[in-house]
């Protein structure tokens, strides 16, 4: 049986997302309360083989300046076929397509398992990837010097 620290681990090793707190907060009171803003690192482009791609968009939070998408963490209602946004605690319907849903019969987004999703989406235009880099500058000028070179050559 693995520790708590462990199996922190085995998830940053699995997933690429490192956590402020690994607890969400569980009201809007609480979330300003904490010390430490809730963040997290995220390792783009990290390889899942062992999940597939995603063939259909993601379900978004009906809460126009939210637009969270459906994830394991969000709360499901099957019976009224609602689920509430673990980010702004909206009610969302399920779209047409999860009629079906049931706790037997999930999508893969609400499955533990697909802790990250790679969707491929098929309606929304494209855009190009974007990266933002943030480099903490507390080290010594030679360190720091290479670590503007490396970024100079991969941007
Ligand atoms: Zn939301």
């Amino acid at each position: 049986m693995a520790t708590y620290e462990e199996y922190i681990q085995q998830n940053e090793d699995r997933d690429g997302i490192r956590f402020t707190w690994n607890v969400w907060p569980s009201s809007r009171i609480e979330a300003s309360r904490l010390v430490v803003p809730l963040s997290c690192l995220y390792q783009p482009i990290k390889e899942r083989p062992d999940l597939p791609p995603i063939q259909y968009d993601p379900v978004l939070c009906t809460r126009n300046n939210c637009r969270a998408i459906l994830n394991p963490l969000c709360q499901v209602d099957y019976r009224a076929k609602l689920w509430v946004c673990n980010f702004c605690f909206q009610r969302n319907p399920f779209p047409p397509q999860y009629s079906a849903i049931s706790e037997q019969h999930q999508p893969a987004e609400l499955m533990p398992m697909f802790s990250t999703i790679e969707y491929t989406i098929t309606r929304a235009q494209c855009l190009p990837p974007i990266y933002l880099y943030v480099v903490d500058t507390c080290m010594d000028e030679e360190e720091l010097g290479a670590l503007k070179g490396f970024l100079a050559n991969v941007t």
